[in-house]
């Protein structure tokens, strides 16, 4: 099996200036195709460490991808590093130089003559086209290495992997046709799910899980490859099919479903409503849930009842609970969530409150504790959750842990 190597090249990503995500974005992606990135190397516009980085990256694997260092200034380093190390000599592809000369153009600009190095290859290699940019990315083969130079803008990256980087990959698994299907679940951990899988999960196995988690959603990526399209497909979908009944409700989605689009999907297809009361969320789940065209036909409220007078004033909440329990409490969230259920008139409410941090927490109500209520008109369901990590991902985890017990709810309305 083939694995990978990264070098992601630029000063600002060792001053600590811009956040090195090409490199997770990559690792991500090769890893949705089963091909482990087995080492990841960052260094400066600077040639020689650049090269070191390239020979120490065909070391450790076979194909090995660069970004950063191939736009027009003098610390866009790469194309001379990548012919350094390929032992050739940059030549002008003119073919390339006309393509660059036409993205100007079609903006009404000429080309600044500074913009003709990007024409510049090494020897032998491959321009990769960007069509977001005017930086080409260079493909190269030396013995049994393949690598990629791709630029550092993200946006342009992405596009070129998915575009070239990727299909290029996949054809060189010889004759095989890759399809890659996904199972996105929320409610348990990444090893409570790994260990239902049992040895879905080994190695070998085609088609081939992987996970992934993010936020709380883990997605299991189904890499199945087959002689064509169509068995490849077919042996996925079994593979689809098996997960989602072997995690039954774990399961919301597949492929690119967001929790908000289920539920949308759900609220809809059962004509129900929903209103929503939030503090620390800070009115998150009502923005998540509006995200979604067409929310007008089950979204009616949202209150964002940050302060105790507001829960009070706008909710109704009385002021006891909050004296008694706290406004982080089991008693004052359900309120919360009744009230805006019976104001909105709507079939489900959701109330959130908890402490985000990362001040206000004690002993007894530490950081990240957070109560979430989904009610109708005669249920009103709360639960007790402590959030890892920092605000953002408290308020994060807490707006979707609100909309995954919706899902629940609605799921057993149906069922
Ligand atoms: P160009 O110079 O034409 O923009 P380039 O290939 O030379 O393209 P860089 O100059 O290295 O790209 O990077 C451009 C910008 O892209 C950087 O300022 C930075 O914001 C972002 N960037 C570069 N590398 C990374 C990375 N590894 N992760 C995230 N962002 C990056």
């Amino acid at each position: 099996m083939s694995n990978a190597s990264i070098v992601t090249i630029g000063n600002e990503l060792l001053n600590g200036h811009t956040t090195d995500t090409n490199a997770a974005y990559i690792c991500q992606q090769l890893l949705s195709v089963g091909i482990p990135v087995v080492s990841v190397y960052t260094v400066g516009d600077d040639i020689s460490q650049i090269v070191r980085a390239l020979k120490r990256a065909a070391e450790d694997a076979d194909i090995i991808i660069t970004t950063g260092g191939l736009g027009p200034t003098d610390d866009d380093l790469t194309r001379r590093a990548f012919a350094e190390f390929l032992g050739v000599e940059l030549k002008t592809d003119s073919q390339l130089l006309e393509t660059i000369r036409q993205f100007f153009a079609k903006r009404g600009l000429p080309m600044p003559e500074r913009n003709a190095i990007q024409a510049h290859i090494p020897d032998g290699a491959e321009p990769i086209e960007n069509p977001l940019g005017t930086a080409p990315g260079i493909y190269a083969k030396v013995q049994n290495k393949v690598l990629f130079a791709l630029p550092g803008v993200p946006f342009e990256m992405n596009q070129m992997f998915e575009a070239s980087v990727l299909p290029h990959i996949q054809k060189q698994g010889g004759d095989k046709y890759v399809i890659i299907r996904k199972v996105r679940c929320f409610g348990a951990g990444e090893s409570v799910i790994a260990e239902k899988l049992g040895n879905l999960m080994a190695r070998e196995r085609n088609p081939l899980i992987n996970s992934t988690v993010n936020s709380g959603i883990i997605t299991l990526h189904v890499v199945s490859a087959g002689p064509n399209k169509e068995q490849a497909g077919d042996l996925a979908q079994k593979d689809v099919e098996y997960l989602h009944s072997l995690l039954g409700d774990l399961v919301f989605g597949v492929d690119d479903q967001t929790l908000p689009e289920v539920v949308g999907q759900l609220l809809t297809a059962q004509k129900k409503t929903v209103a929503t009361a939030e503090s620390c969320t800070g009115g998150l789940v009502a923005k998540l849930l509006t995200d979604i065209p067409g929310s007008s036909a089950y979204f009616t409220h949202g209150w964002i009842t940050y302060s105790n007078k507001a829960k009070v004033e706008q909710l109704g909440v009385p002021q006891q609970f909050i004296d008694q329990y706290g406004a982080v409490s089991k008693q004052v969230c359900s309120a919360m969530a009744k009230s805006a259920q019976q104001k909105a008139q709507t079939d489900f409410a959701i109330a959130i409150t908890g402490i985000a941090g990362p001040a206000g927490g004690s002993d007894q109500k530490p950081v990240g504790l957070v109560f979430i209520s989904v009610c109708d008109s005669k249920n009103c369901r709360t639960e007790r959750f402590i959030f890892p990590q920092d605000r953002v991902m408290i308020r994060l985890r807490s707006a979707l842990t609100a909309l995954n017990m919706l899902r629940l709810a609605l799921k057993s309305d149906a069922g």
